[in-house]
């Protein structure tokens, strides 16, 4: 098949969440199939110079009707393996910037602009590339107007640019509400600009649109299929979602094994296996070493990466704090966002420097190392649409200790009531967190019992082929 994917974040060019891990793995995993796969993302600062990309080059000048005005850009592109094309859709104006989204404080107020141009860039360079796709894949908000101007670029031109369309949800918290001014950017149609189109309570929402005009929709896991329908986790779109159920799927992220693997593991100190635990003794030993705890620390070691978000559940931690100040347990945190619960997080680490470490910044490596290094990882989201790092825990023998919400729900199993359970869950509450970290301890303290939830994480297969064959599977019904 001849698949075009869209997103904003692709791994290794930008990537600031899970999104970027996906649409890597995903992609690649189609390439390595077989197909044939185009992905677009923005030439933003970072991906164009990123060494990775330095092989690509202008191929196309376009020129995009935004309003009444005509805005140019340049696609470059290249092709990092055999059936695999990555084009940037670059407007210095637009992507030249140093972060993707917001200034660090909030988010851009061209945002609307920017991924409008974004998705037009897309279908005006499927049109003149004659990239001729059976799938225009498109993912989150950024590329949720994509259904639509594709449709109306094929009908104003007379050309089938794309045979189906398919959006997935990565998080439907994020939805691209823009003021009702900016609808006119699109130049769509006036009667999208209601209810049963783009807009929403006077606004224009981005995801909406993906939502609602894509041939099919999916998620990143079952059980956050079923709970977007709901007003509980549908941020306000659950009605929406409601009128597409018979077009939703639920389908699990993966993890790319080329990144995450503790045997083939570049970025961490020691490499290792189930069979052969030693190297990740020696990773435990350098992660110590590294936030500065004692070196002949006995007790159990809990890891956390994420962005410092509600979603996270950070406050849960930081509400369970004296349990870190007062039992034998050590804390590492990496991750960046919300400027209050970074503070708190650090004021922790400064109450206790021989106990919680946190580290305020984005470093792959020290992800790694943290995955590899910890004992548990802890996950405590309010809501979680698939979840990556508790499947990467898991692999690196690192028991997740998790809430049950969404993709949690699918990846992890409780280790205290199933036979066969790989670790925590607990309820998205300080007082059930407090009970699944007593359990932690427990837990450790039964090296037995530790060491065969730890193998039983270990022999767990979270590969892409399961999550690309069903996508392939669902492409081939909708044609
Ligand atoms: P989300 O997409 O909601 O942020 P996921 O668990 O699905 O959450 O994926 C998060 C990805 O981002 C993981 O690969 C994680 O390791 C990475 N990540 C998050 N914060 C950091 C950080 N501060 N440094 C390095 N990697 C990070």
């Amino acid at each position: 098949m001849k698949i075009v994917h869209a997103a904003s974040e692709l791994y290794p060019y930008m990537k600031t969440g899970g999104l970027a891990d996906a649409v890597g793995a995903l992609t690649g995993t189609f390439a390595d199939r077989g197909h044939e796969v185009s992905v677009f993302i923005p030439g933003y600062r970072d991906a164009l110079a990123h060494p990775a990309a330095a092989a690509a080059e202008r191929r196309f000048r376009i020129k995009v009707e935004m309003g009444n005005q005509y805005l140019s850009g340049d696609v470059l592109s290249f092709s990092p393996k055999k059936n695999l094309t990555v084009y940037f859709v670059c407007r210095e104006e637009f992507f030249d910037r140093r972060l993707p989204y917001g200034n660090g404080e909030r988010d851009y107020e061209d945002n609307a602009d920017r991924f409008t141009f974004f998705c037009k860039a897309v279908v005006e360079t499927m049109r003149i590339a004659d990239l001729g796709a059976d799938i225009l894949h498109g993912h989150d908000w950024q590329a949720g107007l994509l259904p639509l101007l594709l449709r109306e670029a094929e009908r104003r031109f007379g050309v089938t640019l794309a045979m189906k369309t398919v959006f997935t949800i990565h998080n439907i918290a994020f939805q691209g509400l823009f003021p009702a001014a900016t609808f006119a950017r699109t130049n769509l149609p006036e009667e999208m600009f209601s209810m049963d189109g783009l807009e929403y309570y006077g606004q224009v929402n981005f995801l909406k649109g993906g939502i609602l005009f894509a041939d099919r929709v999916t998620t990143v896991s079952p059980t956050y299929a079923r709970e977007i329908q709901t007003p509980e986790f549908g941020c306000g779109l659950e009605g929406v979602i409601q009128t597409r159920v018979d077009d939703l799927t639920g389908l699990l992220n993966g993890v790319d094994s080329a990144v995450w693997n503790p045997a083939t593991d570049r970025l961490i100190p020691a490499r290792y296996s189930a069979a052969d635990l030693s190297g990740k003794r020696a990773c435990r030993a350098a992660l110590l070493k590294a936030c500065g705890f004692e070196a002949g620390y006995t007790g159990p070691v809990v890891g956390m990466i994420c962005r410092l978000t509600e979603q996270k559940g950070v406050d849960l931690v930081l509400a369970n704090a004296d349990f870190f100040v007062g039992e034998d347990c050590r804390l590492v945190v990496l991750g960046t966002g919300h400027k209050r619960m970074e503070a708190e997080l650090q004021a922790l680490a400064r109450e206790v420097p021989g106990k919680v470490f946190m580290c305020a910044r984005l470093d792959e490596t020290m992800s790694h190392l943290i995955e590899a290094g910890s004992d548990f990882f802890l996950m405590p989201s309010l809501f979680e649409p698939c979840g990556l790092n508790q499947m990467y825990s898991q692999v690196y023998g690192s028991i997740p200790v998790v809430s049950r919400v969404g993709g949690l729900v699918d990846t992890v199993s409780d280790a205290d009531t199933d036979e066969s359970g790989t670790g925590i869950m607990c309820d998205p509450n300080a007082a059930s967190l407090r009970d699944a970290l007593s359990r932690v301890l427990r837990l450790f303290g039964d090296a037995e019992r530790y060491s065969r939830v730890q193998q039983r994480c270990m022999a767990r297969d979270f590969s892409w082929m399961a999550a690309a064959s069903a996508y392939e599977a669902l492409y081939r019904d909708s044609l």
